[in-house]
């Protein structure tokens, strides 16, 4: 029998605890009652008891060194598990750090829930100044999918569960839970505190398109001469691998997978067409979307490289009904999830379907080999310093011969390279910067990764990218987690070669110290740390890691000259013909 002192009076007295809960036991419960391992943090107040009493409860709490990797920690673990990842932070410069990953998991459409503590309601609703004063619950809500305050220990279960069902249903997203530091320290009955808890039944269930719906985006699908499949990372996080495999398979159709939705199948999968992009996109008359949005990453349906306007019909699979028609009008809209819309697709077209003819498939197929056979020489040089090609290939083969290993990948050039250089051979195996194109989110989604999946995780960072998160380099060491970075390391952003402008001597806007040596950050918390110079270095070094499982830093040198402004998004950049005309340095328009 545990009991506490409370003061009464001027007297001390003792007081029976063993009936009692409270609210960070509440909060506990809640989450481990709905399935919750673990929780991603960064300790302060008012949650350092919280993280201390979940981990005291066996949740597993992986404290980061900044709150916006815990939160893309969070993020990444919700892609990866199909289940809410959970990110908490202190009030409110922890919240709002943490509050990128939120909108990060939001615009990804991925389940996390973000749990902030906050301060006192009374002072910060009266602007009276309180220990970091912030209305949260205001600042989160334009940036998540729903946003919540608990106010009263009898009510954490229906918080917890209400977080959970926005978080999960429909279309995934990030939910913001604010607990006032005040509510963790209320005391309730336990036997009353257990039975306000919810746990929340199906909060993903199934949605079955319309039997109309079916019927039309069969008869579109069959009228198409040179149909293409466009798959998104949706897909990846549907997790019903088998059956859409199957729905490819017998469509028959060639298909591109989205960079989170490489290895749903495999890369090297003879309907893929990867590398024959251009032509596929270009020449085809029906485009089936399967959990991929028509953004700006598919430049919205339109423009030269989606040949003619007008040409191509649209089919679309989503959970979302207002993603139809955002940019392109859809023929044959399905709503409702993958599983169910493929399960009843497959059912409809029944098995005497007519493959696309040979005419188109055979066209794309002949484009793919042509395209690889002329990559295949680059990715073998072994120049040092190292190009993209040469450094990729090597992570190319490593990946080929360890396809269980997850690969988180972030940059300029290194993500661009990287993206369309490695295979991935098998789902949810590929993380990267996701819809917004973030830098930073490559050590909270390798620690997720390592976590979630008990796999090595292979890390390939730009240099610049790697800067935005590289401290957690001390969190891998203290989890030991089995994560190798390799750091491409061309000595800037876009390109090391950069000058500046202007003839003074501060250095351009885009380059780094010179020939840093990003290993020596992961020695000095006592993990593996090399620099190479070369593939065949490269090669070995990786072995090496996956061999040991240590945490690793590969301090990859790659040439200042070998990489392009802005990857392959440059035209994305703002011009004018004045910047031109002063500058002679900046590229024509
Ligand atoms: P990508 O960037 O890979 O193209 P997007 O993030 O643009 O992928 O698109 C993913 C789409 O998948 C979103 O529109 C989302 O609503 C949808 N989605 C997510 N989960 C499911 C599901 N289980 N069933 C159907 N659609 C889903
Ligand atoms: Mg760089």
């Amino acid at each position: 029998m545990s009991a506490i002192a409370q003061p009464v009076g001027d007297a001390a007295t003792e007081v029976e605890t063993s009936s009692l809960t409270d609210g960070f036991h509440l909060l506990i419960d809640a989450l481990k009652l709905n399935g919750v391992e673990t929780i991603y943090n960064v300790p302060g107040i008012p949650i350092t008891d919280l993280g201390r009493y979940a981990q005291a409860q066996g949740l597993r709490v992986l404290s980061f060194r900044h709150e916006q990797h815990a939160g893309y920690a969070a993020a990444a673990a919700g892609f990866l598990t199909k289940k809410p990842g959970i990110c908490m932070t202190v009030s409110a410069p922890g919240f709002l750090n943490g509050l990128t990953a939120l909108a990060h998991a939001t615009t990804n459409c991925w389940p996390m829930i973000l749990i902030s503590g906050s301060s006192e309601r009374e002072i910060v609703d009266l602007q009276r100044g309180d220990y970091e004063e912030m209305d949260q619950l205001a600042i989160a809500r334009p940036h998540c999918k729903a946003a919540y305050r608990i106010l009263h220990a009898e009510d954490i279960g229906l918080g917890v569960a209400r977080a959970i069902r926005a978080a999960l249903s429909g279309r995934p997203g990030g939910v913001y839970l604010d607990i006032p530091g005040a509510l963790l320290g209320q005391v309730m009955d336990a036997v009353e505190g257990e039975k306000s808890l919810i746990k929340v039944v199906e909060p993903n269930p199934a949605s079955y398109p319309g039997p109309d719906a079916v019927t039309r985006a069969v008869d579109v699908l069959k009228s198409a001469k040179k149909p293409l499949i466009i798959i998104g990372k949706g897909a990846a996080y549907a997790q019903c691998d088998d059956k859409i495999r199957q729905l490819v398979e017998t469509l028959g159709f060639p298909y591109l997978p989205m960079s989170m939705a490489k290895g749903l199948l495999p890369d090297t999968h003879p309907q893929c067409a990867s590398a024959a992009r251009s032509l596929v996109l270009k020449e085809s008359d029906c485009v089936f979307l399967i959990g991929a949005r028509l953004n700006w990453l598919l430049s919205h349906g339109q423009g030269k490289g989606w040949g003619e306007k007008g040409a191509k019909k649209f089919v679309q699979i989503d959970i979302e009904p207002i993603e139809m028609d955002s940019n392109q009008p859809i023929a044959a809209p399905l709503i409702g999830d993958i599983e169910s819309c493929a399960t009843a697709l497959l059912d409809a077209i029944g098995s005497d379907w007519q493959k696309p003819s040979e005419e188109w498939t055979g066209a794309v197929r002949s484009k793919v080999e042509t395209n690889v056979a002329k990559m295949a020489p680059r990715l073998k040089n072994n120049n040092s310093p190292m190009d993209y090609q040469g450094s990729l290939g090597v992570i190319k083969e490593a990946i080929a011969e360890n396809p269980d290993v997850v690969l988180v990948n972030e940059g300029a050039n290194a993500l661009d390279q990287c993206r369309s250089i490695v295979d991935i051979h098998k789902p949810r195996k590929r993380l990267d910067v996701g819809t917004w194109g973030i830098m930073g989110i490559g050590m909270g989604s390798a620690v997720a990764a390592a976590v979630e999946t008990g796999n090595q995780v292979l890390a390939v960072e730009g240099d610049s990218a790697f800067g935005f998160c590289g401290m957690e380099v001390e969190t891998i060491c203290r989890y030991k987690l089995p994560v190798c970075i390799v750091v491409m390391n061309n000595n800037g952003i876009y390109r090391g070669d950069g000058t500046n402008w202007g003839g003074g001597d501060d250095p351009s806007t885009t380059v780094f110290v010179k020939d840093s040596r990003y290993d020596l950050m992961m020695q000095a918390f006592g993990g593996v740390g090399v620099t190479v110079d070369n593939p065949d270095a490269l090669r070995q070094a990786v072995k090496e890691a996956f061999a040991s499982g240590q945490p690793t830093l590969i301090n990859a040198v790659i040439a200042e000259d070998a990489g392009k402004e802005s990857g392959n998004i440059g035209n994305l950049n703002p011009s004018s013909v004045v910047a031109q005309a002063r500058y002679p340095q900046a590229k024509k328009i």
